[in-house]
């Protein structure tokens, strides 16, 4: 990471400002309005108190959001903070460089026209997904009509997908068939996928990678069964890519993987700009395969801004800035860049995998390889252990370490897991702090259940065989 990464830019910029004179007495009501006006730096001061006890972020390893900026990205999004994105008409190179971000990634996922395609940002791979899935929806109603026949009732099939998906099912009326996970088996099974589909099928959502583990869905053989399906039933199910992490990943470490549009049926896909983007946090992107696939009707046009814009957004006015600075890592680290950086996180991920793997009391099952550069483990099935994931994540948390552990969806319910999503900024050294601090754990642990040794390295111990 060593040329990319500048650590001179703290999160924590708030420290310097401690030369403000402290107000002890300073009282502010907290839920209501205060009748007087007070001066701005005390306030300021004031707020700066109460953010130092949020998490710092950086620590926080749950979470797959950009969490480290640059010096430079922090000053784009200074001049940019009184941009609004809708107003292409006042602010028409803001309007320009989000223009080119979508070329950028139609390019990256391959697609047959990148230059003419359409697609836009967004707040976030959610509002990026409703996005698409209203496509979706769209279409379906037009090949219905065309049929003749407006009776049915439109589902998506999915695997265990982002929350997201289920609120773009429940807010847009749609029935979401969502496989389960099987024991064995965290991603889609295409035949399944088949299976689940009907004439009301508006289109399959796969995943690149998985929320809840890191792994990839295997997008070309969906694609594959899919294809199938439509030369015995005639119906043409379109795919759309949740790629929110991996659309910045796979293109730089799995080149060769077929999960884009290069597949015909993949109309469309959504990223992330703030995940392994490395954008500020408020940017998604949604982008389709042509221009046919997004139907015309979804996008308004307004006049009231000046001129005639186009909108496609759930939102109205929304910040140009995350774009901007969007921008600026696509031309700052470029391909190589972008590729050198996602290398640096596998290879993390694969030492802590590794790492967590040889302490015996923990069974990876995903450590970073073909997948998103998160570990997600769970405890040893063999082993009775005196603690769980639970107690660990809290103990970590004693020394600033923010580690879920949670259920993995049905039908894996009763698996629980705890995960590390490796990101910009997570370097190798803190990699290293991180798994000392496991260790101290499970040395906690040891001490207060003595009954259980942990001597992880000798055949009794947590071993029971
Ligand atoms: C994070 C995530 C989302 C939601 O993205 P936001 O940018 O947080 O709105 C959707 N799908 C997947 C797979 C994700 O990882």
């Amino acid at each position: 990471m060593t040329a990319l990464y500048d650590s001179s830019a703290d999160e924590n910029r708030g420290e310097y400002d401690s030369f403000i004179p402290l107000d002890f007495h300073l009282k502010v009501p907290k839920y209501s309005m205060p009748e007087d006006t007070h001066d701005e730096q005390t306030v300021y001061k004031l707020i700066l108190d109460e953010l130092m006890l949020d998490g710092r972020a950086r620590q926080n390893l749950a979470t797959f959001c950009t969490t480290w900026e640059s010096n430079e990205v922090r000053k784009l999004m200074d001049l940019s903070i009184t941009k609004n994105m809708v107003d292409r008409d006042e602010y028409p190179q803001t309007a320009e460089i989000e223009r080119r971000c979508v070329h950028i990634l139609a390019d990256l996922w391959n697609s047959p026209q990148a230059l003419s395609t359409i697609g836009t940002s967004t707040t976030g791979s959610s509002e990026a997904a409703m996005l698409s899935g209203l496509a979706f929806k769209w279409k379906w109603r037009q090949r219905q009509d065309d049929n003749g026949d407006a009776s049915g009732q439109p589902n998506l099939v999915t695997g265990s997908v982002q929350v997201c998906w289920q609120k773009f099912a429940k807010y847009f009326d749609v029935e979401l068939r969502e496989l389960p996970m099987e024991e064995g088996r965290y991603t889609l099974d295409p035949d399944k996928v088949a299976a689940a589909c009907d004439e009301n099928t508006i289109g399959v959502v796969t995943t690149l990678g998985l929320t809840f583990t890191g792994h990839y869905d295997d997008v070309e053989s969906v694609s594959s069964a899919l294809d199938k399906l439509q030369a015995e039933t005639g119906w043409d199910i379109p795919i759309h890519v949740d790629a929110a992490s991996g659309g910045f990943i796979a293109p730089f470490l799995h080149p060769q993987l077929k999960w884009d549009f290069r597949l015909q049926r993949v109309k469309s896909i959504n990223a992330s700009g703030h995940k392994y983007g490395l954008a500020p946090l408020g940017v998604g992107w949604a982008v389709w395969r042509e221009a046919e696939d997004l139907p015309e009707d979804l996008v308004f046009n307004v006049n009231y801004l000046g001129g005639s814009m186009p909108t496609f957004a759930l939102n109205f006015s929304r910040p140009g800035g995350q774009i901007v600075a969007q921008y600026y890592n696509f031309l700052r680290l470029g391909r190589q860049g972008y590729t050198s950086v996602m290398r640096d996180l596998r290879d993390i991920a694969q030492f802590i995998a590794k790492a967590l793997n040889s302490m015996r009391v923990f069974r990876v099952i995903h450590g970073g390889e073909a997948g998103l550069p998160v570990v997600t483990w769970t405890v040893s099935d063999e082993m009775e252990l005196p603690f769980t994931l639970s107690d660990l994540s809290h103990e970590l948390r004693s020394s600033g370490w923010q580690v879920p552990a949670y259920s993995l969806p049905a039908n894996l319910d009763c698996k629980i897991v705890a995960r590390v999503v490796v990101r910009y900024g997570f370097t190798h050294d803190l990699a290293a702090s991180f798994i000392e601090d496991v260790r101290n754990a499970l040395e906690y642990f040891q001490n207060h259940f003595p009954a259980y040794s942990l001597d992880t390295k000798e055949e009794h111990g947590f071993n029971h065989n």
